[in-house]
């Protein structure tokens, strides 16, 4: 058993218990009790046994999700990206995925991998040897044939008719993976891609959502370029990642469509438009052509009042050299509230996934999944951008 007494805690993102202190309980995996510090029998002797964590001081948080990550990906450099085989590909993939387990991502979802690594993964973790994430998987990317794709080698799974979109979804659930994701538009990273530019079909799209729907999933797409997010939308996708040319018929559509939300990503256009020294000329171009593109209209989707996930789409080189980076990017490059950050990285990203019955906030029966960190996160985002004091996943303590 493990006793968290005096924890700060959060009302949106404690359910159940509304006092701004409490005394978190923790049986085998789960929050078993939320009680007033102190107020629970000090002598019984499972709490003689008991590890206790003194969190005085200290907010207490949700364990945060990380809803787009690539964890096979090393460096933005184009070499470090590159298919090297299935062994440097786990190798990459579990040290990665154990740096976002230490960094409190206690659950990650990962937007493309080769070689169905996140699925050993995730099989190993909840056989209880291998400590990472929970990870939600996509496995390979489903995208029309397009340039720039053979770069990643096995990461991209080319299919161009409903029919080989069909073929290709029901082959990454056959390997148990979790969603499709699907490239609507071209993209930043891919070699003289263009971002704006939509290169799937409305059948295909569809195609895809028809296959996850049958496996009671959902497609997530890549999409910049404003038609692309509207046809993704209208095909019944759930998630639209990054969506840096939305307008405002685009939010018009999200508000309007029951279950389709946007998950931007601040970090990856951050560390794209700054002094990598990865960025070959061609994508230095396209990252300061759309850098405050992107601002104002992600902005404009906060303001609007969508609810937004929690993704940052970062290479393990960034994602380790900037403590906290998504959430310095939603206040200094977005503008948004630190309440509402937190939310995003917690809670909202639960819902959005599908997952918040067990995950996304503090509450009994929910998973003990839970950071806690140094000062008021609620009041000054920055306390994100120092390492935690602990992260505890499953009720096990990481650190
Ligand atoms: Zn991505």
């Amino acid at each position: 058993m493990l006793i968290i007494k005096n924890a700060r805690l959060l009302e949106p993102l404690t359910e159940g218990y509304d006092l701004s202190m409490g005394d978190i309980w923790v049986e085998g995996a789960k929050i078993t009790a939320i009680r007033r510090p102190g107020e629970l029998p000090q002598e019984s002797e499972a709490i003689v046994e008991a590890t206790v964590i003194d969190a005085e001081g200290k907010t207490v948080l949700p364990g945060l999700i990380d809803m787009h990550a690539h964890v096979y990906m090393k460096s933005l450099d184009i070499e470090g990206m590159r298919d090297r085989g299935p062994a440097v590909s786990v190798l990459n993939a579990y040290q990665y995925a154990r740096e976002y387990l230490n960094a409190g991502y206690t659950t990650v979802r990962d937007c493309g991998c080769m070689y169905n690594v996140t699925v050993a993964l995730e099989e190993a973790r909840r056989r209880g040897e291998l400590d990472v994430p929970r990870l939600i998987s996509s496995g390979r990317i489903l995208t029309p044939t397009e340039t720039g794709n053979d770069t990643f080698g096995e990461l991209y799974a080319e299919a161009d008719s409903p029919w080989e979109v069909r073929k290709a979804a029901r082959e990454q659930f056959k390997l148990k993976n979790d969603f499709i994701k699907y490239m609507v538009t071209g993209a930043f990273l891919n070699e003289k891609g263009s971002p704006g530019m939509v290169i799937a079909a409305p059948d295909e799209l569809r195609a895809a959502v028809e296959v996850a729907e049958m496996k009671e999933s959902y497609v997530c797409g890549h999409a910049h370029s404003a038609v692309g997010i509207k046809r993704a939308i209208e095909a019944g996708f759930r998630t639209i990642e990054h969506g840096v040319f939305l307008d405002d018929e685009c939010i018009e559509l999200f508000l309007k469509k029951d279950g389709c939300f946007l998950v931007p990503t601040g970090a990856i256009t951050l560390a794209c438009a700054g002094d990598t020294m990865y960025m070959s000329q061609d994508l230095k171009e396209k990252a300061e052509r759309y850098f405050d593109e992107e601002r104002v209209n992600i902005n404009k989707a906060y303001e609007a009042g969508l609810k937004l996930g929690f993704g940052s789409d970062l290479d393990m080189e960034n994602f380790m050299s900037h403590v906290g980076y998504e959430f310095t990017a939603r206040t200094d490059y977005y503008n948004f509230k630190p309440m509402d950050i937190l939310l995003q990285a917690t809670k909202n990203s639960a819902e959005i996934m599908m997952m918040d019955d067990e995950i996304g906030t503090i509450k009994v029966g929910k998973a003990a999944d839970l950071v806690i960190c140094d000062g008021n996160p609620d009041e000054d985002i920055r306390v994100m951008n120092r390492p935690l004091v602990h992260v505890i996943s499953g009720g096990k303590i990481i650190r």
